[in-house]
């Protein structure tokens, strides 16, 4: 049997022989060093033998990603072993989410075991890497794996699975307990240094709400200690720049459970930046002859059965409910506005001469995205969307999609947001259930925005499987503190949905005639818009989206107070938010709350002010201390607020 290796050598075999066999063959140094492999791109442990033909990479302690990758499910499958071991648990599956550097270990367990009970399993796991313990490793058959894991309803599904996808079952094994973990591991622990047992949460089966809440524990393995504790603060470092994190210092939003997972309420201080960016968004539509409009949260089952969404969106959308009084009507809440605004452009028959037609609505959607996918404001179930669908003639395609590029990018820079990447989003042809079958269509589509990227000279990444269902899209990518990579900006052609509402203009010759649609997400919706804004500044926002501009901290006697209040009356009549800390504290501890809640002006109001009708201003993060009239202030800051900075 012949073993291609990645560097295109084949070597010979006469009879079957195992990973661990293989790489001493090639090498003693080789044979010390590896730790793992992948088998036709599959991953397996070293005591896996091989019995036929195949391609052949090694993994070996130098291999940096998937090295880390083997180590983290060795720690995974030590710490399930440890929660079994201590605490009787039923192992439901172990996990390594490569984004967030951590492996988690989800189990069930009566009663459900808290925090301080986190030191026991790292105590127990240091214990297995101290002692050298041996993971055993047994390939089996499905019915094999069945008699063995007949206790464990979650471990017999994996198991499934895996007979499905591998035809084989792997059964890891220590002292008494065996775990089906389909992620191959490292069975010699001298390789791995350091697990850190790290936190415990609340996860349901498969993260899907309708399964059982299980717990789940999460951790992090390294090579050395050295690597973990970088990892570590790696990790501490991103939590701190989680817009989850800056939210608590700054009352943006909230969640509550009783009202929904996914569901944010956005506080006083959220509402302020959203009304800000929406004036600056809307000022920018105007700008760009837009037309605003309004529509309904919901709709009725045949409108998204008509757009199509029903056949290929349906598992993310709510499902549907019917108005009550004993009606038949079914309505669901919209996941998307466009075929309402298909709709509206139907309102009256259109010309030639009204295209391109510019739609703009900040609209309310509704999205059932997966309970575990939900993070913050960043994925949520209700939304805001800066939304607008443009209806085009043929031969305008080319140019407004430009300009809706243009404003996109002007957008995103009145907003200083940074850019990871361009994404050129095109179907999966062989993906038959999510896209609208049509290739004519497709190939054009997708011709055409290619394009008009490629006249826009943009550098973007073509990544096959990310359209929409009803055609392809140009998305704008951002990277979050917590490594996800996300959408904001989206801007897509349609040529599907015109279509199938049947939707028309006049031409030059009175012949009716089909536009086509772009749809326009400008910044994405507001929840992750502001999320991105939380973690790009780290909470450190621009003066006009700062909802507190200006602190004013009266000091000394009531008449300094007074003469606060009457500043807090002259900012209020100019529109500029300033608050007044009343608090019986120390100056020093005052101005360190104001730099704690990153408010752009702190105003000092002692005697000399109040005497001279001035104030003195420090700004975040600065040391300087600035006297000036007080007119002269309100005209600066109103200036600076006017011009967005
Ligand atoms: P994603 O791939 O992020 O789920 P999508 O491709 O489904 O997004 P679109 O239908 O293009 O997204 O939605 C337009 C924009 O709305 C996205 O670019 C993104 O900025 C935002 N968005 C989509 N889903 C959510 C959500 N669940 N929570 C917050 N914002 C979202
Ligand atoms: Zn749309």
């Amino acid at each position: 049997m012949k073993v291609k290796l990645l560097d295109g050598n084949i070597k010979e075999y006469q009879k079957p022989i195992s990973i661990k066999d293989i790489a001493s063959n090639l090498g003693v140094s080789l044979g010390k060093s590896v730790v793992g492999a992948y088998v036709n791109k599959i991953p397996v442990d070293l005591d896996y033998v091989v019995e036929k033909d195949i391609e052949l990479e090694l993994i070996t302690n130098k291999s940096d990603d998937k090295y880390d990758l083997f180590i983290n499910h060795t720690s995974a499958l030590l710490t399930a072993f440890a929660i079994n071991d201590i605490f009787g648990a039923k192992i439901a599956q172990t996990f390594y989410k490569k984004d967030g550097e951590e492996f988690a270990v989800t189990f069930e367990v009566e009663p459900r075991i808290g925090l301080d009970e986190l030191e026991k399993i790292q105590n127990k796991v240091n214990e297995y890497l101290a002692n050298n313990d041996k993971i055993n490793i047994e390939y089996v058959d499905l019915e094999t794996a069945t008699k063995i894991l007949k206790n464990n309803e979650y471990q017999l599904f994996l198991a499934k699975k895996q007979f499905a996808e591998l035809n084989y079952v792997t059964i890891y094994s220590l002292n008494n307990l065996k775990i089906v973990n389909i992620q191959p591991i490292i069975t010699d622990l001298k390789h791995i240094k350091a697990i850190r047992v790290q936190q415990l949460t609340g996860s349901y089966w498969l993260d899907d709400a309708k399964n059982i809440m299980l717990q789940r524990v999460h951790g992090m393995g390294a090579d050395s200690l050295k690597e973990l504790n970088s990892k570590i603060a790696l990790i501490e470092d991103r939590k701190s720049r989680d817009h989850r994190t800056i939210n608590k210092r700054l009352n943006i939003f909230g969640f509550d459970n009783l009202i929904g997972a996914g569901l944010p309420l956005w506080l006083p201080n959220g509402v302020i930046i959203k009304d800000e960016i929406k004036k600056y968004l809307k000022e920018k539509e105007w700008e760009y002859d837009y037309i605003q409009v309004q529509t309904p949260i919901m709709g009725t089952v045949d409108l998204y059965k008509t757009s199509g969404h029903w056949d290929h969106y349906r598992e993310d959308m709510f499902q549907p409910f019917n108005g009550g009084r004993g009606s038949e009507e079914q309505f669901v809440l919209k996941p998307m506005s466009c075929p309402h605004h298909v709709s509206l452009y139907k309102q009256e028959q259109r010309s030639y001469r009204d295209l391109p037609l510019r739609m703009a609505e900040h609209a309310l959607q509704h999205r059932y995205e997966s309970s575990g996918s939900l993070t913050g404001l960043e994925r949520v179930r209700a939304m805001e969307l800066t939304d607008s669908h443009i209806f085009v003639r043929p031969d305008q395609v080319k140019e407004e999609f430009k300009n809706v590029y243009k404003l996109v990018q002007e957008a995103l820079k009145g907003l200083k947001i940074e850019i990871d990447y361009v994404s050129f989003s095109v179907r999966d042809p062989e993906d038959k259930e999510k896209y609208f079958q049509d290739d004519e269509m497709w190939n054009h589509a997708e011709e055409e925005l290619e394009n008009v990227l490629k006249d826009l000279k943009l550098n973007y990444t073509k990544m096959v499987g990310e359209a929409a269902f009803y055609g392809p899209k140009l998305d704008i990518q951002i990277k979050t503190a917590q490594n996800h990579e996300v959408t904001i900006s989206t801007i897509q052609l349609d040529f599907l949905l015109p279509r199938k509402f049947d939707a028309t203009y006049v031409d030059q010759h009175q012949k009716l005639q089909r536009p086509i649609m772009i749809h326009r997400g400008l910044v994405g919706t507001y929840e992750r818009l502001v999320a991105i804004i939380l973690e790009q500044t780290n909470g450190i926002l621009p003066l006009w989206l700062s909802p507190t501009q200006v602190e004013i901290i009266p000091i000394g006697d009531d008449k300094n107070f007074e003469y606060a209040d009457k500043l807090r009356d002259k900012f209020k009549n100019e529109f500029i938010r300033s608050h007044i800390d009343l608090r019986d504290e120390r100056l020093a501890w005052k101005i360190r709350e104001a730099q704690i809640h990153k408010i752009p002006y702190q105003l000092v109001i002692g005697d000399e002010e109040t005497k001279n009708n001035t104030i003195t201003y420090r700004q975040y993060a600065s040391e300087e201390e600035i006297t000036m009239p007080t007119s002269e202030f309100i005209t600066k800051i109103m200036k600076e607020i006017k011009e967005r900075q």
